[in-house]
């Protein structure tokens, strides 16, 4: 029976994150990924995605992202910097794998998967958040007989053509598929409050440096313009349709009824495509077995879980470390998480 030091399970940008720090230790790893190719769920995402951060600012550790035509990277750039990455250091990534559950086994993780057991003394989770979407629960949801569809589904305007469609979610992906979706069809916005806009020249750049304030609690607050990564950063597509009064939403709707929705006053209004770009939970379910979730979150300390100390978890968002779901952030709660993995192991 072989026994790692760790198991990664998920092979996105946290996931390798955390193997290029393993790859530097001199402990046996193995990533463990759902995926056919490298990407996370870049490759889900939709086909005109640019990145909200330039090129310098969506690097991983160790090696930067080459530059290239566009300051802000394509979801192709991207992903093609992710399979380059992996190349790069040869990380042992076993892909098609998907985790069922993880349970503990005379005081070492047996992990199940589609492709058999594994056994390790450490785990890490980095399953990211694209499998777990969220979509708010309305009346009469199900009644509503035109289509619904999640951000995680959108892939482009094609079949769009005069259609009425209702974007719900006032954050970066609401804000430009709402942008894209409006050039050929009719649309209404509906955020839960007034959507907060960046201003123009902040982009990813502040957003990230204004964080690393934060990580490190030099945050001055007379100095710094209150944002946060959940506001709209004004990438071009977002700017090209603000002066067609397309950005402006309206608060939520009461419910559905069978052709569309029905606003507070009581005024029915029709649509045929509902685009729920209302986000994501973690993906935990493989976790489910051990019997620390709440909440659809495991309690931490920094990336650690406090109730299985073996276990850490990278690249979830804010409760996994600041700025952890993001590109620049991650490489700094999976440094930490490898130097607590190996202190763990050398007792
Ligand atoms: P993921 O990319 O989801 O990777 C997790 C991997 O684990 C996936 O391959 C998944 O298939 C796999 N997996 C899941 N469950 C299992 C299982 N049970 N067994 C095995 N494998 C499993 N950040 C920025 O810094 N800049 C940006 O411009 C930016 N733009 C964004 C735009 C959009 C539309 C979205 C949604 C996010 C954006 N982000 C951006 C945020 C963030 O960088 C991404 O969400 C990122 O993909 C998170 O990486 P991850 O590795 O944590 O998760």
């Amino acid at each position: 029976m072989k026994v790692y030091d760790t198991l990664v399970i998920g092979g996105g940008q946290a996931g390798i994150s955390v193997a290029y720090f393993l790859m530097r230790s001199q402990l046996e790893y193995l990533v463990l990924d759902d995926q056919e190719r490298a990407g996370g769920s870049w490759l889900q995402t939709w086909d005109s995605l640019k990145l909200f951060s330039p090129t310098e600012y969506s690097s991983l550790s160790g090696w930067a992202m080459p530059k290239s035509e566009n300051e802000y990277p394509t979801k192709n750039d991207f992903i093609s910097y992710l399979e380059q990455y992996e190349m790069r250091y040869n990380f042992p990534i076993q892909r098609q794998t998907k985790v069922l559950s993880v349970c503990k086994e005379n005081n070492l993780f047996l992990v199940k998967s589609n492709k058999g057991i594994f056994y390790s003394k450490t785990l890490v989770s980095a399953t990211g958040r694209g499998q777990n979407r969220f979509i708010p629960t309305y009346p009469n949801q199900k009644l509503f007989t035109g289509k619904q569809l999640h951000s995680i589904d959108y892939r482009n305007s094609d079949d769009l053509f005069g259609k009425k469609i209702l974007v719900v979610g006032g954050g970066n992906s609401g804000a430009q598929i709402l942008a894209e979706v409006s050039e050929v069809a009719q649309t209404q916005w509906v955020t839960l409050e007034e959507p907060y806009f960046l201003p123009d020249d902040i982009d990813g750049r502040y957003l990230f440096n204004s964080a690393t304030q934060k990580f490190l609690g030099k945050a001055n607050s007379s100095s710094v313009i209150k944002v946060s990564l959940r506001n709209i950063v004004m990438v071009d597509s977002v700017k090209q349709v603000r002066n067609r009064n397309v950005l402006l939403a309206k608060r939520p709707f009461l419910s559905f009824y069978e052709q569309g929705v029905i606003w507070k006053g009581g005024d029915k209004e029709e649509f045929d495509i509902v685009i729920w770009c209302t986000g994501f939970k973690a993906s935990l379910k493989h976790l489910d077995t051990l019997n620390i979730i709440e909440n659809n979150r495991i309690k931490t300390q920094y990336t650690r879980s406090i109730k299985e100390p073996n276990l850490w978890l990278v690249g979830y968002g804010s409760w996994t470390g600041f700025a952890s779901a993001t590109i620049y952030g991650v490489g700094k709660t999976a440094r930490q998480t490898v130097k607590e993995i190996v202190e763990f192991l050398n007792h």
